[in-house]
């Protein structure tokens, strides 16, 4: 592609690039070319939006262009920048994660609600995140519980490498350990809260998800076996070993697998309450509770 126009300024280039995205069907298109220029640049947003009679050079455009290539084959903005933000909290991806959700951020609502509501903010907290990832969920926590103790696992430690840097760039990895393993095994608990967003796309439907999703997310973060509900069996397994009493677990949901997860967990002798909607109306966090 390229964006060589006459007399390229910030505004017309910011113009052409996102009509490109829009013919191309990407959703946020405005959005996307603004951040990827201002990537491109060095610049910020409101450099951006100042300056829009400024003149782009040759050298200038020629970032803007590599960027660009790269948005139309549907890599994800938060994976050209190396970074998304969680939570209020600038989280670095690579190609070792999943890209953390806005959909995500309804597990820390309903885990703060549960801590809030029993009085526990300032208590010592000991918090487990089941496939941490990029540490998007442990992380969140622990920035709103100021004495809370974190640990997060993962099956890949190209993934732990980089929620640990994210601990670092936070100054909370004082608070926080990982471990490399498959859900929790071979964790001794007990933990206060555990969160987790584990694969949950079945199998079959990998192939139809957005090309954002479905070329660019590491595929064990997605891969929730064959009906999808994996993950969820394998954490029911361990939940009962691994809750401290009166502990929370708390899972985030594929849409539509409400009812099946809360089978599944209820069948594994946990109590499951009303489940937690995200922005756009769909079940999305599940908090559960070992029954008396
Ligand atoms: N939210 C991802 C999707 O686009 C799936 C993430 C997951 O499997 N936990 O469907």
């Amino acid at each position: 592609m390229t964006l060589a126009a006459a007399t390229p300024t910030l505004a017309s280039t910011r113009q052409a690039l996102a009509e490109s995205f829009r013919k191309a069907g990407i959703d946020s298109a405005e959005a996307d070319a603004r951040l990827l220029i201002a990537h491109a640049l060095g610049i910020d947003r409101s450099e951006l939006i100042a300056n829009g009679t400024r003149m782009l050079n040759a050298r200038e455009m020629q970032a803007i262009d590599a960027l660009a290539a790269r948005r139309l084959k549907h890599e994800p903005v938060a994976r050209i920048l190396g970074t998304k933000e969680f939570w209020s909290l600038m989280l670095d991806v690579t190609p070792a994660v999943l890209v953390p959700r806005p959909d995500t951020e309804t597990v820390v609502e309903a885990a703060l609600d549960f801590v809030v509501r029993d009085g526990l903010r300032m208590q010592r907290l000991r918090i487990l995140d089941i496939g941490t990832g990029s540490g998007a969920l442990l992380l969140a926590l622990l920035s709103e519980l100021p004495d809370a103790l974190g640990t997060g696992t993962d099956i890949s430690t190209a993934a732990l490498a980089v929620a640990r840097g994210n601990a670092e760039r936070h100054g909370l990895s004082s608070r926080c350990s990982f471990v490399a393993c498959d859900i929790a095994a071979g964790l001794p608990g007990p933990f206060d809260l555990i969160v987790s967003n584990p694969p949950y796309v079945a199998h079959g439907d990998i192939a139809t998800l957005a090309p954002e999703v479905r070329d660019y997310d590491p595929i064990i973060a997605l891969d929730g076996g064959s009906d999808g509900l994996d993950g969820y069996r394998a954490i029911a397994a361990d939940a009962r070993r691994l809750l401290a009493p009166g502990g929370r677990l708390i899972v985030e949901l594929g849409a539509g697998q409400e009812d099946a997860v809360r089978a599944l967990l209820t069948k594994a002798g946990l109590t499951v309450d009303k489940a937690r909607d995200d922005l756009g109306g769909i079940a999305r966090a599940l908090s559960v509770t070992v029954a008396p």
